[in-house]
């Protein structure tokens, strides 16, 4: 996906960069729509177990389930994911790999689809730091390599 996003224009709509930073709002953390999962890679069970103290396997059986695909991820929200506690990240220092890369998702990465689910939806769009093109390039390569081991 993101090489296709890449491919299609030399020049990226974000080629000048766009600021961003999160406010803590915990708005992705909580369910809209048909969003309201988490997926885990084995790299994230293995530092939440950490995190947790736990056996890798006893973690993935208490806080994990799997999509109707097999995928692994986060118990599924009930309203909100379930290490949310106000709005702050009980695991923070570990959460999974989509939290950290949030916005920079390669399906977020059509103007249209970033001006229309993103923006409107992200308090952090458009504050703080701006990141580069260089450093959107990077997070959405970390992202799509978690997608590929989900
Ligand atoms: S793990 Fe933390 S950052 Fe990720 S959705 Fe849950 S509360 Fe939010």
């Amino acid at each position: 996906m993101l090489e296709k996003v890449m491919n299609q224009t030399k020049k990226t709509w974000w080629s000048e960069g766009i600021r961003f930073q999160c406010q803590g709002s915990g708005k992705c953390c909580v369910s809209r729509g048909s969003y309201g999962y988490v997926y885990v890679t084995l790299d994230d069970r293995k530092r939440l177990a950490k995190f947790f103290q736990l056996p890798v396997q006893t973690f993935t059986k208490k806080y994990c389930d799997r999509d109707s695909n097999g995928f692994w991820k986060l118990n599924e929200f009930r309203a909100e994911c379930q290490f949310l506690r106000g709005k702050s990240c009980d695991v923070y220092e570990a959460r999974p790999t989509q939290c950290k890369t949030w916005p920079f998702w390669p399906e977020n990465m059509s103007a249209k689809a970033w001006s229309k689910e993103v923006a409107k939806f992200c308090p952090g769009v458009g504050k703080g730091k701006v990141w580069t093109e260089r450093e959107i390039s990077q997070v959405l390569k970390v992202q799509e390599k978690s997608e590929s081991s989900y």
